[in-house]
């Protein structure tokens, strides 16, 4: 089948892939073969494509990208019974061994032998179709469409971040960075409740689609405004209880403790490539708690119920849509950063 291709750390072609084919001609009885609708480029892919590795993964052999997909069962294993041919789907992308210490103790996700979807040596799925385990796969109700499907897995991890934080009704929060994974924070931080979410970035035309997802959502230009003392007049000096660090950046990680109220909690989530500096004095005086996240577990149902009860609306996040066969001048588009951009979503011909 045809695929999106990297070769090697600059170069993608859409380009036939006969090697998938051979992996996946047989379905495992407990497998579903989905046709794959949209799939959601993701920062990892770009990076991916731009540094040709994302720490100790390291691309030496070509790569389908891709891991953030929706499609339609086109066929299911013998053993299969809670998904048919037709249903509409969601897919969670990372595999772990089910018989591994990490997923007995539920925390599948830091499974060392997890497989995930265009993490090498795993292809990812911008192509036609894939094999998929059925544990791994979510039913779409008819009011959730593609899009907002293949959003389902940038949201797990704001959903995962906002589960960690221990969110309680009327918490005020900061969100650090109003890429995907910022504004997904964000959206997850008001769906558990709550009361006013700070989301900092430097782009005004990202802080504006911030500012349109809800009234509760004050966007903060960090170039002309400093968080800590827009949160501190609002609060009278006392901080907010959360803090969630989305931007993986150096600076904005060594200030999370700056905001954040005596007994607070600060989530990290933006990858770091190299070791940060942490302020224990500001984190020992305030008796912070530290969560620190990947990628996300037990989560992929709630966010499909959300985006279906209306509860997180995804849409306004995604901001451009291309072809399958535009794939290669999206990621170039990707990779250039445009700032009025935060998802990029590549619909396959149906
Ligand atoms: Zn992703």
């Amino acid at each position: 089948m045809r695929a999106l291709v990297l070769e090697k750390k600059d170069e993608l072609n859409l380009r036939d892939f006969p090697a998938i084919d051979r992996e996946e001609a047989v379905l495992g009885p407990r497998d579903v073969r989905i046709k794959l609708h949209t799939v959601g480029i993701c920062g990892s892919d770009v990076h991916y494509f731009t540094h040709g590795r994302i720490g100790p993964f390291v691309i030496n052999e070509p790569m389908i990208l891709g891991h953030e997909a929706s499609g339609t069962v086109i066929e299911v294993g013998s053993d299969v019974t809670t998904l048919k041919e037709g249903d509409r789907v969601c897919a969670e992308p990372g595999i772990p061994d089910p018989n591994s210490r990490a997923t007995k103790m539920g925390m599948y996700n830091i499974d060392p032998a997890v497989r995930f979807w265009a993490t090498p040596p795993v292809h990812g799925v911008l192509r036609p179709t894939c094999v998929h385990p059925e544990a791994f796969t979510f039913k779409l109700p008819d009011n959730v469409s593609f899009a907002e499907a293949a959003m389902v897995e940038p949201l797990a991890v704001g959903v995962h971040a906002a589960t960690k934080a221990r969110v309680k009704p009327g918490d005020n929060a900061v969100v650090m960075g109003a890429g995907p994974i910022g504004l997904v924070t964000a959206l997850s931080a008001l769906a558990a409740g709550c009361a006013r979410v700070y989301v900092t970035d430097l782009s005004e035309a990202k802080l504006e689609i911030a500012a349109g997802l809800s009234p509760a959502i004050t966007p903060v230009d960090v170039r002309s405004q400093n968080i800590t003392d827009l949160v501190k007049r609002d609060t009278d000096g006392w901080g907010v209880d959360l803090v969630f660090e989305a931007t993986g950046s150096p600076q904005a990680a060594a200030a999370v403790f700056e905001p954040l109220a005596p007994g607070g909690c600060v989530v990290m989530i933006g990858g770091q490539p190299d070791p940060i500096s942490y302020d224990a004095g500001a984190a020992m005086v305030r008796e912070a708690r530290v969560e620190n996240i990947f990628r996300y577990a037990h989560v992929f149902p709630r966010c499909v119920g959300m985006i279906s009860s209306g509860a997180i609306d995804v849409k306004p996040l995604i901001t451009r849509t291309f072809n399958f066969e535009e794939s290669v001048r999206a990621f170039e588009i990707a990779a250039s950063a445009p700032p009025a951009d935060v998802k990029m979503q590549i619909e396959l011909p149906q």
